[in-house]
């Protein structure tokens, strides 16, 4: 599922992520391509530009296009609108204070009620709550063969009613079975039609009013796309829905109707089905399909690294130690073993406070990170006391520190000269003046 949506937006965020800074052009022309792959994978229309448009204020509110990881910042919030185009948070079973909690499970022929009403007795079952199975699908007598024939696998047995024809009261002594059995749910199993029509809708409002299940879960077929988004629509319209099963989803299905169907309808998605099985049942997880919609294992890490760039909490200690002249050596050190690690100093330099608009300044050569092999050579060669106080560096400490890190007395004595220099200076950090002077030096050693 999703293959052709995930390849062709992972081309696309990932060109952007790449980016440092955006201009509102690029970002119009990555979210044409967005609105593009959404509509070819029978995304809803309305669902398509409310994604774009909310996703482009939030870029252009948000002040991210100049940030030097604007393109990262980009997939974060694309991410974010995914996810909660997606319905937010991942959605539970309702339960009400009576026992057992009753589950509805209604839907058109086909859709896959029948096996889904198995396979939600199977996962209740497998977390520990007994769970009663009942066949009101009373017209058809192969559908209650059906349902047992499935249930037989799991082990469990169905109540049914076969020369009972009301469903409201097949639901009711159903109910009253899982009473007597202390069951913690009762999942319903229904008739369906092959199309919406007034006796369906008529039997599932009786059957609704006489049972008052805690939820009405509509099963709709994901390969039908754009029309399972109708079909809940109307559904909901009729009898009122709590909760969606997406069907299907290890089909073909291109993706259109889980991604639009929770936003056109408000109706939250609990639960896919990717398989025949009975254990082809999942949690429906927003943040986790978003993300696999997005092409997973490359976005995320952008992601994080974008997260980790703007590490809130770090820039905040930063800062302080700044503010307060407790800067040492041992955090210079700190610093620039992070740069290293994100394999570029210009995402570290965005972390400390009001550097992004300096480092504009700076030429792609100062931002390699090779000139700061040397420094950070010397500073390992530094007792830890020495660090701290870079003070008590006298001439034979100089010459110990040069010898152990290859490099020149002269050499170190050029670093904590500049040292000296940038801690005065970290006090006026809020100047720019202040800024681009530190920066400078930095870079030039
Ligand atoms: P009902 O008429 O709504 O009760 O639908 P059924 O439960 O009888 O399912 C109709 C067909 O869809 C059956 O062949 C099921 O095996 C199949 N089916 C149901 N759910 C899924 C699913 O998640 N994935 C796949 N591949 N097939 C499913
Ligand atoms: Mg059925």
């Amino acid at each position: 599922m999703f293959e052709s949506l995930t390849s062709k937006l992972t081309v696309v965020f990932g060109r952007l992520g790449n980016k440092g800074r955006l201009t509102e052009k690029d970002v119009d022309e990555a979210l044409r391509e967005v609105r593009m792959a959404f509509l070819d994978a029978d995304v809803h229309f309305k669902v398509a530009r409310s994604f774009t448009e909310s996703l482009k204020d939030k870029v252009l509110n948000e002040d991210i296009l100049t940030s030097l990881t604007a393109g990262q910042q980009v997939v974060k919030a694309a991410n974010d609108e995914l996810v909660f185009t997606l319905g937010g948070k991942t959605e539970t079973l309702l339960q009400g204070s009576k026992k057992p909690s009753v589950i509805l499970v209604v839907g058109l022929n086909g859709s896959g009620k029948t096996t889904t009403a198995v396979k939600l007795a199977y996962h209740l079952e497998n977390e520990g709550q007994i769970t009663n199975l009942v066949a009101a699908d009373v017209h058809r007598p192969a559908a209650i063969d059906q349902l047992i024939t499935l249930s037989e696998n799991i082990g469990l047995d169905v109540f049914h009613m076969r020369e009972n024809k009301d469903v409201s009261q097949v639901a009711q002594h159903g109910i009253e079975r899982g009473r007597s059995l202390g069951a913690s749910w009762t999942v319903i199993d229904t008739a369906g039609r092959s199309q919406i029509d007034e006796d369906l809708m008529l039997e599932l409002e009786q059957i609704k009013k006489a049972i008052e299940p805690d939820e009405v879960l509509l099963v709709v077929d994901a390969m039908t796309g754009q029309e399972s988004v109708n079909v809940a629509r109307e559904f909901h319209d009729r009898i009122g829905v709590s909760g969606l099963v997406l069907t299907k989803m290890d089909g073909d299905a291109r993706g259109g109707a889980a991604l639009s169907i929770t936003s056109v309808t408000g109706i939250p998605v609990k639960f896919i089905g990717t398989g025949e099985r009975v254990d082809g049942l999942e949690l429906f997880h927003p943040d986790r399909l978003a993300s696999r919609i997005l092409g997973m294992g490359d976005v995320l890490t952008l992601v994080e690294k974008a997260q980790a760039t703007f590490d809130q909490e770090q820039a905040h200690e930063l800062e302080k130690k700044m503010r307060q002249d407790t800067f040492d050596l041992e955090d210079f050190l700190d610093q620039m073993q992070a740069i290293k690690k994100m394999g570029s100093m210009g995402q570290i330099l965005d972390m400390i406070p009001g550097f992004s608009s300096v480092r504009n300044n700076m030429g792609a050569g100062d931002l390699d990170g090779s000139h700061l092999v040397k420094t950070e050579a010397i500073i390992q060669s530094m007792t830890l006391k020495e660090r701290q106080r870079p003070e008590l560096i006298s001439g034979s400490r100089r010459r110990r520190i040069a010898k152990g890190s290859g490099t020149m007395p002269q050499d170190v004595n050029q670093l904590l000269n500049q040292f000296k220099q940038i801690r005065k200076m970290m006090k006026d950090m809020s100047s720019t003046h202040g800024q681009q002077k530190l920066l400078k030096m930095i870079s030039q050693r």
